[in-house]
Order: structure tokens, then sequence, then C-alpha cells
């Protein structure tokens, strides 16, 4: 199961960027993994970027309270297991955190949480740098001109490097504090090449762990 989110992606990519990238893998890897995929969840804790236009943030204790009822709901079909994987970075704790609940309540060691990650080797395929988030930059920018390019208008893409504050790690902070567009690093940069050697790279490594472990 996919939890994404509903997030502004700067102004050339749709606010449902996270969860067209997560369940796309998603279908990938359990092609891979003879797995089944649900529909995704597609609202999930987005606080840093709360501000811009079109974000909608749940709260953590909202988005596990939630996942919590679907587990519960899959776990009572005796699914054998359930894997939870995200679309969206700040999702990925809570993920983690609700599958720690549920084995010390029920005793359930079947659920799995697997973060969706990209190698080394195809990052330094990039023609930026990587900027200080992976939010809305080359990289998704990549990965949907490869998966829904109709959905991307590469003409509104901009450059922006923010530089967080000295204080932003010691304390909470939007993103809109330092951030104008709401994007990290330069979308415009990206090619579909690209977001299908990301996309390649993911599905091939994720599968693999997945495939070794269940
Ligand atoms: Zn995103």
């Amino acid at each position: 199961m996919v939890c994404g989110s509903c997030e502004q992606h700067g102004y050339h990519l749709p606010l449902d960027t996270d969860n067209i990238i997560g369940f796309e893998l998603a279908l990938r890897i359990a092609d891979r993994s003879k797995l089944l995929v649900m529909p995704p969840v597609s609202y999930g804790q987005v606080w840093s970027a709360k501000g811009f236009p079109g974000t909608i943030s749940l709260s953590a204790d909202l988005l596990k309270k939630l996942l919590r009822e679907l587990i519960i709901s899959l776990h009572q079909q005796d699914i054998p297991n359930i894997i939870l994987m995200s679309g969206h970075n700040g999702n990925y704790p809570y993920l983690k955190e609700l599958a720690r609940e549920l084995l010390d309540e029920f005793r359930w060691n079947n659920i799995w949480h697997f973060p969706l990650t990209f190698s080394k080797e195809v990052l330094s395929l990039a023609k930026s740098p990587q900027p200080m988030a992976p939010h809305a930059g080359e990289l998704e920018t990549a990965l949907m001109l490869y998966l829904h390019p109709e959905l991307v208008d590469l003409s509104k893409a901009t450059r922006e490097y923010p530089q967080a504050p000295k204080d932003y790690p010691y304390r909470p902070m939007h993103w809109k504090e330092f951030v104008k567009t709401g994007s990290f690093g330069d979308g415009g940069l990206a090619t579909a090449e690209f977001g299908k050697a990301l996309a390649e790279d993911v599905v091939l490594r994720t599968s693999n762990l997945i495939n070794q472990l269940l």
C-alpha cells in the first residue's frame, strides 16, 4: 500500500506528484515481486510545505489512524504480508512507527516498510547538484517526464537552491520561510531518460530486496 501526499510541487508538477510516482513505482515493483497494489492513500503528513497553494497536510496522528484501520481490514482478510511504501518522504517515519505499534499491540510481524530510495550510481547521472531536499527538482521532474509526461509543464520549471537559515535544524520552520517557488533545485534540466534510469534503479533494487526477505 502506497501513501503519498497532496503537496505543491513548484509551478510545473501536479499536486499529486507523490501519489503518481509512488503508485507507478509500486506497480512495477509488484510486477517483479508478485504483489497486489492497493489504491493509494492520497493525503499525507506534509508539515514542511504548509502554506504553499494546494498543499494539504494531515496530522501524524490522523495519518497513522487511517493507515491502521486500512491495515486491520487487510489483516482480517488473511493477507500474508502487508507492505507500506511512501511516495513522500515526510510519511516514512510514521509508517515505521505504525508498524512498530502494530507489532507491540497485536504481535503482527508481517507489516513491512520499504523506503523508495535511489542508488548513488543512478543519482550520479543527474545534470544538476542535489538540493537540500529532493522536492520538485530534477529527480521528481525526471520521474514524472518518464511516467506521465502529459502532466508536466517544463516551461514553468524554475531554478532555486534554497539555503536554510542556521536555526532551521533546531526549531520547527516551514519551507515557506526560505523557499520562494516551492521547488528545490533545477527541474528544467530533467529528462525522461534520467527518469527511466531512476525508475528502473529503484524498482530493481526494491523488488530484489522484497524477493529476498519475504
Ligand atoms: Zn514529491
